[in-house]
């Protein structure tokens, strides 16, 4: 099987993966990816918000670092992408960055549920025992849509991310995920499969079979991510991404330069 493009992948400058943009290329190279895309975290207009993504300083070497891989496998296409935590009240700051560089995508996620609280970080595991499961599960899928609907993005990343640590919700989830797959179909933005998920606890592709089912009733665009932050998770699980796509209906994937996007059959 030809793999698909691997669209979410990071670099050194988040602190928290090892492999500059020329490591990673070589690994798609070897692994015969059609494209590679990156998709490192975004700054912030505050640099100390956190300390798992590049400071604002540093989105020219960011973008230095992708233009390197590029000349260094004209073989390969290489996409320039970024990922975008999503919380509101920072639209105008994404509008900024979206200015700022030619990106082929922007990936949007939701990884904060308030300004303090990012629910995948396992040094934060401690909130979601303090709180009411279902309602954090309400309170990230109504961020997500509300994401998709400010149009800031052309795809929404890993969109079940609150199962990483497996607390899952005794009640029925399904309403939360059509309210976010209609405000995707409404917007046009894609879902991508994100294979980190069968690296994290919950040992499971983010999105469930269960929403990417829905999504492909809905007709919502998808694209694939391996997440890779390291040189040897490029590519990782994408065949079984694949699998899972087909699976549920899919036949195509999006795939993006300077943000038009185009069908790709897989
Ligand atoms: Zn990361
Ligand atoms: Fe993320
Ligand atoms: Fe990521
Ligand atoms: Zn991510």
């Amino acid at each position: 099987m030809t793999l698909p493009a691997d669209y979410h992948t990071h670099t050194p400058l988040c602190r928290h993966a090892t492999g500059e943009p020329i490591e990673l290329a070589a690994q798609a190279v070897k692994l015969g990816l059609p494209e590679l895309g990156f998709s490192d975290h975004n700054p912030m207009p505050r640099d100390g918000l956190d300390d798992w993504r590049m400071r604002a300083s540093e989105l020219d070497a960011y973008v230095a670092s992708v233009r390197e891989a590029q000349k260094k496998y004209p073989q390969l296409s290489i996409k320039l992408g970024l990922e975008v935590d999503y919380l509101p009240g920072y639209e105008d700051w994404v509008r900024d960055l979206a200015r700022r560089y030619p990106w082929d995508y922007l990936i949007g996620s939701v990884h904060y549920l308030s300004e303090s609280w990012a629910i995948d970080h396992p040094q934060q595991l401690a909130e979601w025992k303090s709180r009411d499961t279902f309602e954090v599960w309400a309170a990230y899928f109504e961020r997500l849509a509300m994401a998709a609907d400010s149009k800031l993005f052309d795809i929404i990343g890993h969109a079940d991310l609150c199962k990483k640590f497996c607390f899952y919700p005794k009640q029925d989830c399904t309403g939360l995920f059509i309210r976010f797959l209609d405000a995707a179909r409404r917007s046009g933005v894609a879902i991508e499969l994100n294979t980190a998920g069968l690296r994290k606890a919950c040992k499971e592709i983010y999105p469930s079979p269960a929403i990417l089912k829905l999504a492909a009733q809905a007709g919502v665009p998808i694209t694939f991510g391996s997440d890779a932050h390291a040189p040897g998770e490029v590519g990782l699980n994408l065949a079984e991404a694949v699998q899972l796509a087909r699976e549920v209906g899919y036949t195509h994937s999006l795939r993006f330069t300077k943000r038009a996007r185009e069908l790709v059959k897989f």
